[in-house]
């Protein structure tokens, strides 16, 4: 009988997963710490009270822990570590990571929406309305190495490609040019122009507007004349240039 009773006790310790009653030392400590926290903390301190001195046998928390929850719960004792079940921060990272989703979302929406339109804008434009009034060639003995298109003064002049702005200004014969340089090395020139409104180190795509028609440098009227220099720098024919690019003077 006695054994028995000794097996049901030594059963329930081991049984009971629980730590040690903490020394009356330690105790004492934890009433200190609830002292301490202070008379806003007066809630946290008093459960602590209660549990460390009204039942003394209970020692499911640790004395210590109980401490830390008090001082972590209202913000107190700024070196006391934040033990892991006070977390309403889960619950933030959460929506926050829901944010993150959304706006991940709608960044691909974005970026497939500009991809859509990036692929249905046109790669090359016409440089100018007008009339083509010279082609590529010899020209009453000398050579003329672009095209001529010709209207009024002021006609807008768009890139003919994307590309980069590597002149903007004065070119001899030319009078204003603008020269823009495609990623395959190849340089479209803009001469003659009235006015300009790029400037060197620009990136400018296919039909936008960098230029005015004009009748400056050596021009028999208001023209664009419109030349196409190859990656070698050779100056090329436009016409075929252009047409196999889909524009047609
Ligand atoms: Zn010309």
């Amino acid at each position: 009988m006695l054994a028995e009773a000794e097996e049901v006790a030594s059963k329930r310790t081991r049984g009971a997963h629980r730590l040690p009653p903490p020394p009356s030392a330690l105790r004492g400590r934890v009433v200190v710490a609830a002292v301490a926290v202070g008379a806003f903390a007066a809630a946290g301190a008093g459960q602590t009270l209660h549990s460390a001195a009204a039942s003394p046998t209970r020692d499911e928390v640790t004395p210590l822990a109980n401490g830390q929850e008090a001082a972590a719960a209202f913000g107190v004792g700024g070196n006391t570590p934040i033990s892991p079940e006070v977390l309403p921060v889960a619950k933030t990272v959460d929506t926050s990571s829901e944010v993150d989703k959304l706006t991940k979302s709608n960044r691909i929406s974005e970026q497939r929406a500009a991809a859509e339109a990036e692929a249905k804008r046109p790669k090359f434009a016409c440089p100018a309305a007008g009339t083509f009034t010279s082609g590529y060639g010899g020209r009453w003995g000398t050579m003329h190495y672009g095209v001529d298109i010709a209207n009024r003064i002021g006609t807008p002049i768009v890139a003919a490609a994307d590309g980069e702005v590597i002149s903007a200004g004065p070119a001899s014969g030319f009078g204003l040019w603008v020269r823009v340089q495609l990623a395959d090395g190849t340089i479209n020139v803009y001469g003659h122009v009235d006015s300009y409104s790029v400037k060197v180190g620009q990136q400018v795509r296919a039909g936008q507007q960098i230029a005015r028609m004009g009748n400056r440098g050596f021009s028999t009227g208001p023209h664009l004349h419109f030349e196409v220099w190859n990656p070698d720098g050779k100056k090329i024919n436009p016409l075929p240039w252009l047409n196999e690019r889909g524009i047609a003077l």
